[in-house]
């Protein structure tokens, strides 16, 4: 089997695995207990969250960990704009994952705020003028994802959130799908808030991270006892948070150059061979183990069938629109016409797989559409 799939989710790495273990096992404790094991599991916690923080660049104190990416964007969408509303509008985009769509959709049905949604670039990309531009005086947040799932666009991050700083408006990037590929330091960046996900990097589903600057106001979404400096209570899943500090501390192997320059290959060799093949997503400004395309005259679904009977694990785009029927709305903001949108097919993959398997997995795919166009 090769797995292709690594966007929507990676398997839990071994010393990430031990690292939780104890925190699983006999040092079980409730961080807010006083007694040993108490005491035990608060330090974990805490320096599971320098970890966090010192990978971004942050302070411990503006971690919030959360129960994953669609926890983070929530808790960021809802809570900056909840907490301290200069107005009631969000600048946000077309191609944002629903996590932050939604959030703000919700926002707009229940609370009356104002979503203005960036249009894109055939290429997936915000233009900064026009997101400058849709910065107005009632602007309470503007949310602008750093890398998208479905197509592996990378938007100029930094310049935007300058643009909001100047306009003194807050700006969140869901950085789920960039983690561990670009640097996330949040002050390079001039990020107010930015959401993280462990099971894309190697630590187990259901557990994220929120950062949020200094004293900017959040309203929890989960009231309680308090916890995550009133944030988010409940009490904290220590174990994944060690999880998600060890995924990202020991992040090592192939450089982020050679896994794009491994993806570049792949896309040229799709492109050469695969009939009737059509890159979605910017060639250069994209995640560098992400190749998407489309194959107009087959069918997205019948495409991941025939790759799977070779062996090649792979999916239309979104995992979590998984089952969905319509289109894909990223790629209809791309001006894909919907019935080539239906045929969408995502690559998306680690350093650990080699350009042998993505050879191997470009003669499959040869076949499978050749396979297909025959039976048309
Ligand atoms: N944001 C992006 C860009 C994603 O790709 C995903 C998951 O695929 C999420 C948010 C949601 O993260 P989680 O699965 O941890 O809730």
């Amino acid at each position: 089997m090769i797995y292709l799939d690594a966007a929507s989710t990676t398997a839990v790495r071994p010393d990430v695995v031990q690292a939780m273990w104890p925190y699983l096992t006999g040092e079980f404790g409730n961080p807010s207990s006083v007694h040993e094991l108490g005491t035990s599991a608060d330090r974990a916690l805490r320096d599971a969250r320098a970890a966090v923080a010192a990978w971004l660049g942050a302070r411990p104190s503006e971690i919030v960990f959360t129960s994953g990416g669609t926890e983070a964007d929530n808790l960021a969408i809802k809570g900056i704009a909840l907490a301290a509303p200069r107005g009631r509008h969000i600048v946000t985009s077309a191609i944002e994952h629903p996590a932050v769509a939604e959030a703000c959709e919700q926002l707009a049905r229940l609370h009356g705020f104002q979503i203005t949604t960036l249009p894109v670039d055939q290429d997936g990309r915000v233009d900064p003028a026009a997101f400058r531009l849709a910065i107005r005086a009632d602007t309470t947040l503007a949310s602008i994802m750093f890398a998208n799932n479905e197509i592996g666009t990378v938007q100029p991050i930094a310049e935007l959130a300058a643009s909001a700083r100047e306009l003194g408006v807050p700006f969140h990037t869901d950085a789920v799908q960039a983690a561990g590929a670009f640097d996330l330091d949040v002050r390079a960046l001039g990020v107010d808030a930015l959401s993280l996900s462990g099971h894309k990097l190697g630590a187990p589903k259901g557990i994220g991270a929120l950062f949020v600057r200094g004293r900017l106001p959040v309203e929890p979404l989960i009231s309680g006892g308090g916890q995550e400096r009133g944030k988010r209570s409940g009490t904290e899943n220590v174990a994944f948070a060690v999880g998600l500090a060890a995924a990202v501390k020991h992040r090592t192997g192939t450089s982020v150059a050679e896994l794009a320059a491994r993806r570049d290959r792949f896309i040229a060799e799709v492109l050469d061979t695969v009939p009737g093949a059509i890159l979605t997503g910017s060639r250069t400004d994209r995640l560098p183990g992400h190749a998407s395309f489309c194959f107009p005259g087959t069918g997205g679904e019948s495409v991941l069938l025939e790759l799977e009977r070779h062996g090649i694990l792979s999916s239309s785009g979104s995992a979590c629109a998984a089952g969905a029927t319509e289109p894909s709305p990223v790629l209809l903001a791309l001006g894909i016409d919907p019935e080539v949108a239906h045929t969408a097919v995502r690559f998306t993959f680690d350093d650990d797989i080699s350009d042998d398997q993505l050879q191997e997995a470009a003669v499959a795919l040869r076949a499978a559409i050749n396979s297909l166009h025959a039976v048309a």
